[in-house]
């Protein structure tokens, strides 16, 4: 049995455009998954510490048969081997991986929120995954959609079109 998962991506450092699309590709590489659709590459203003370089961000969905905590453990691989450092909150990095969705699943544990916590205001999330599942509903939060319309605000431009 396979679950759908989608995975947040952001990078703001080394060269961020590489550093999400090969992360892209390396995605459609981890055991048992397969990558089923990748957003379009988007700016985004940071969030938080202010004093950094813009970021690159995009949505992938996954069908995996890793459980959520496998895929958590192969995501936070994945950024390691892309040299990221745990620094300070919202720090640069040279890239981001969060776990957004796993199937319908809610869970709190000390170390996996489902669906992500702060998916739902965060509009460098939410226009790509709108992208690649138009009609997804976050549960316990509602529509997407709905989420966005609250955070229209946010810079967050498309900027390398999907094919
Ligand atoms: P960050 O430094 O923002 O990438 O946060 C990573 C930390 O958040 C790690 O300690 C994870 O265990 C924890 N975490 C909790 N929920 C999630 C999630 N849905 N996706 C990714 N990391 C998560």
């Amino acid at each position: 049995m396979t679950v759908s998962a989608f995975v947040g991506l952001g990078a703001n450092l080394a060269d961020p455009q590489d550093q999400v699309l090969r992360a892209l590709d390396e995605l459609g590489r981890l055991p048992d998954t397969a990558l089923t659709s990748r957003s379009s590459l988007w700016h985004s203003a940071p969030i938080g510490y202010a004093d950094q370089p813009a970021f690159v961000n995009a949505v992938a969905r996954l069908e995996t048969g890793l459980s959520a905590d496998g895929l958590l453990d192969e995501l936070q691989a994945l950024e390691s081997r892309h040299g990221r450092e745990r620094s300070f909150k919202d720090a640069p990095r040279t890239l981001d991986l969060d776990l957004l969705l796993y199937g319908e699943e809610q869970r709190k544990t000390e170390r996996l929120t489902l669906p992500h916590p702060r998916m739902h205001e965060r509009a460098f999330v939410l226009k790509p995954l709108l992208e690649i599942a138009p009609d997804i509903t976050i549960p316990g939060r509602g529509p997407a959609v709905a989420c966005l319309a609250k955070h229209e605000d946010q810079p967050c431009e498309r900027f390398i079109f999907r094919g």
